[in-house]
């Protein structure tokens, strides 16, 4: 029988019928973990995942909620205590973009990306945090009270022109994931982010779908190649395990290199 560093653990990924979501909680589950496969639109692909891992034995349930409606977090956060009696890892991945030059940023464009992207990691964590202290200690799976894991983005550090949205709803995220650690720890509960590079998804599209996007993508990664969705699981699970116990309020960054100013190279 295979070590499995989750083990025991429950743990709800919020948009996760898509893209890096989608790799999280398959990667979490394969790690030994019972999963809650958060979806937003599409229930197909949540149900499929989850019938993927029950295939395999793991155990998982697919439940649809929006992130940025108060009550639609607590219900989820209701339904996956009741299918498998607690919680142990958030992981808030749900994010979208609005992608506007400033002067034709309507307003709607600025709320839905801050309201998904930021108020819904807010939601997420609260939640998970009354969990986690709620809980009784002896049924205790990790080491940590609570683990969060918020989906950052190397935007959370590197200004982006035309998506000023985005960026600003990142750079919140990585205050909040590290004032949420400084005020959590003494529970024994862990808050840290991974803030992915370009990662192949449906989100980033157009940035590589065709040789020449992906051409000119590249020049912004030193280790050449664009990332997969798997590239973020690993590091989410190993956030998630005991091996990364004494880890808390960090940014992972998993990006080839994107945040090391690769212009630099050649110049400067
Ligand atoms: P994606 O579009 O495949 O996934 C985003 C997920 O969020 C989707 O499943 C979507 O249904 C869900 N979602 C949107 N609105 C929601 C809502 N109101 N409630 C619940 N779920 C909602 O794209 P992705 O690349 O997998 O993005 C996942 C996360 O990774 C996002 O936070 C994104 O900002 C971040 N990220 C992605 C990249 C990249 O290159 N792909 C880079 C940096 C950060």
């Amino acid at each position: 029988m295979p070590f499995l560093p989750l083990d025991g653990h429950v743990a709800i990924v919020t948009g996760a019928s898509s893209g890096i979501g989608l790799e999280v909680a398959d990667a979490l589950a394969a790690a030994g973990a019972a999963v809650v496969v958060n979806y937003h639109s599409d229930a197909d692909a949540a149900e499929e995942l989850v019938k993927r891992i029950c295939d395999r034995d793991g155990r998982a349930i697919a439940v649809g909620a929006d992130v940025s409606d108060e009550d639609a977090v607590v219900r989820l956060f209701d339904e996956a205590a009741s299918a498998f009696g607690r919680i142990d890892v958030l992981v808030a991945n749900s994010g979208l973009q609005k992608d506007a030059a400033i002067a034709d940023m309507t307003l709607a464009d600025w709320n839905t990306v801050i309201d998904v992207n930021l108020t819904g990691q807010f939601l997420c964590a609260r939640e998970a945090v009354r969990r986690f202290r709620a809980q009784p200690d002896d049924a205790r799976p990790a080491r940590s009270k609570g683990c969060i894991v918020t989906m950052s983005s190397v935007h959370e550090v590197i200004p982006w022109a035309g998506h000023i949205n985005y960026a600003a709803s990142k750079g919140g995220s990585r205050m909040l994931t590290r004032s949420l650690a400084q005020e959590v720890a003494a529970d024994g509960i862990r808050v840290n982010a991974v803030a992915p590079g370009a990662i192949r998804t449906p989100i980033n599209k157009e940035a590589w779908e065709t040789p020449e996007a992906l051409e000119q993508l590249l020049r912004l990664i030193p280790y050449g190649r664009i990332g997969e969705p798997d590239d973020v699981a690993r590091a989410v699970v190993w956030l998630a395990s005991d091996d990364a116990d004494y880890v808390t309020g960090t940014t992972l960054f998993v990006d080839g290199g994107m945040t090391l100013y690769p212009e630099f190279r050649e110049n400067g």
